[in-house]
């Protein structure tokens, strides 16, 4: 049986870790390998690892920096058949979506490759008799980044792809469920020249985390995953003077207005509701039809069209989702629709009770489609994470446009329609962080940035693109004068620009 260790310094190695935790494939059921988990001591050691090679990363120049994540970015290319097949095999997602996830992270890797140009600080010439001011950004030092199970490639790409081009080291702390991709890239890495202590990964959890929200040599944290964590993590790291951005949990909305094209719409949702298991923190599974017409035709097109949905085992070319995380995710998603039958929303299709031939021991749940779900209803304010699509009926767009508004969670939103009016006084007014019209899943591209509102993000910069690089890099402003003469003016009064 496989088993997945830390990598400190450029050395697999276990580390002080004492106990592990079981990683499953979910199309299965069967449990395919070990994953350690970390000490504090772990974390100071990979820190250790980081302080000694960053300072000449740091001075290392902007150009020979990109090299390294332009080759790293070919041995993507190159590896990307494997990495998706061993990312599937502990996530569930079939196979395309699979790459999709390191193609993601890829594009932020390519960001990454144009590290010279995005460092470039600001000049000033003559701000005063004989002044200039310029500003440089510099690397934080040793930064961490803790994140998810449901893009184990993207997201630790979003994160060390931009902190160790701006002259960063990192620690990861990979999602203990598939653990064995993140590792593979820090592998990738070092394969591409990364020297090694660079791009340490720590394996592990809570303990772990912990670690590193204590560690007085991190200096910022990047986080991606449930809200109430994200919290902790923001709260936690600030306390302790470190910057930190934490990504938490949504409840993405998608309104329909009479006027939108109901072939799309169907296609969009049914992608968007239901593609990898609705295990994304993008994903579409609040559908908003104003008017009794536009809602009726939604539910009934939908209810047809979820009848064709494939789910499949992973690697099932043919399956459009595959299964769950874990049987506990299951029973979390299962408990959720019991929830809404409770509560007295419509349950229209039922997800619950799928057996696959052969593969009855797998994690998998059918879609599921309720009609008739309200904003009080606590199976609509919270996050489900699976392929359940909740319909709330609206009269007017003010009325389907304060939902979302007035939602716990603000990271995506969609809205679709024919009116250019409606919808950029939609984008304009509603309170979320990411606005797609007529685009189901808004994942900006890498060179724009990436984050929600409200409980879906804590702290104020962004991932990637231009607030990824002030994430990760502090600024420095210098104020120069070059005196043709001897300086003999001496003032105790405030320096002004007179
Ligand atoms: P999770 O919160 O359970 O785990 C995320 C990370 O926190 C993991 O590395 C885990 O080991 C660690 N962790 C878990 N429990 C902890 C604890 N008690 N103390 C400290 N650390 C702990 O999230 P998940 O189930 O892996 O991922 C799914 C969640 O992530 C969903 O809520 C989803 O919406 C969210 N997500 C958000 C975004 C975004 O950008 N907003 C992107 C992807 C996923």
């Amino acid at each position: 049986m496989r088993e997945l260790t830390h990598l400190i310094a450029g050395v697999a190695t276990k580390g002080d870790a004492q106990r592990t935790a079981d990683i499953f494939n979910p199309s299965t059921g069967a449990v395919q390998g070990k994953v350690w988990l970390g000490e504090a001591s772990d974390v100071d050691a990979a820190v250790k690892a980081a302080q000694k090679v960053q300072p000449e990363w740091g001075n290392t120049n902007p150009q020979r920096r990109a090299r390294v994540m332009f080759k790293f970015k070919e041995l993507l290319e190159a590896n990307m058949d494997d990495l998706a097949a061993m990312l599937s095999a502990e996530h569930g997602k079939v196979i395309a979506d699979s790459k999709g996830d390191i193609q993601r992270g890829l594009e932020v890797i390519e960001f990454a490759c144009g590290i010279p140009h995005l460092l470039k600080g600001e000049y000033s010439e003559g701000a005063g008799p004989g002044i200039d001011i310029y500003s440089m950004r510099q690397p934080l030092g040793v930064v961490a980044g803790i994140t998810p199970f449901n893009f184990p490639a993207m997201i630790p790409m979003w994160m060390f792809g931009v902190a160790i081009a701006c002259g960063n080291a990192f620690l990861l702390k990979p999602s203990e469920k598939d653990p064995s991709v993140p590792l593979r890239l820090a592998e990738l890495m070092l394969e591409a020249g990364a020297p090694e202590g660079l791009l340490n990964v720590v394996q592990g959890d809570k303990t772990v985390v912990d670690a590193i929200l204590h560690h007085d040599d991190i200096r910022a944290v990047s986080f991606v995953g449930s809200s109430d964590i994200a919290h902790y993590v923001y709260s936690t790291g600030t306390a302790n003077g470190k910057r930190v951005q934490a990504m938490g949990g949504a409840k993405n909305h998608g309104i329909i207005l009479p006027d939108a094209d109901m072939d799309q719409v169907i296609a969009d949702f049914s992608g968007a509701a239901f593609g990898s298991a609705g295990e994304r923190c993008m994903a579409l599974p609040v559908a908003v039809p104003v008017g009794k017409q536009t809602a009726d035709e939604f539910v009934g097109r939908m209810s047809e069209e979820m009848g064709k949905l494939k789910v499949g085992v992973s690697t099932d070319d043919s399956a459009h989702y595959g299964p769950v995380v874990s049987a506990a995710h299951r029973a979390k998603i299962e408990s959720y629709i019991e929830m809404g039958v409770k509560e007295g929303a419509d349950l229209v299709v039922d997800g619950r009770g799928l057996n696959l031939q052969g593969h009855e021991q797998g994690f998998f749940i059918g879609p599921s489609l309720f009609d008739n779900v309200t904003a009080s209803m606590q199976s609509y304010q919270e996050e489900i994470f699976g392929p359940v699509l909740q319909v709330v009926r609206a009269d007017t767009l003010e009325q389907a446009a304060r939902l979302p508004s007035e939602h716990q969670y603000g990271n995506g939103v969609a809205i679709f329609t024919r009116s250019g009016l409606a919808a950029r006084e939609f984008a304009a007014k509603v309170n979320v962080g990411m606005v797609g019209v007529n685009v189901p899943i808004p994942v900006p591209v890498a060179y724009h940035t990436f984050g929600g509102w409200k409980r879906s993000a804590f702290g104020d910069v962004n991932q990637h693109g231009p607030e990824g690089i002030r994430f990760y890099t502090k600024v420095k402003t210098v104020t120069q004068r070059w005196p043709s003469g001897d300086v003999t003016d001496q003032s105790f009064i405030i320096p002004t620009m007179k």
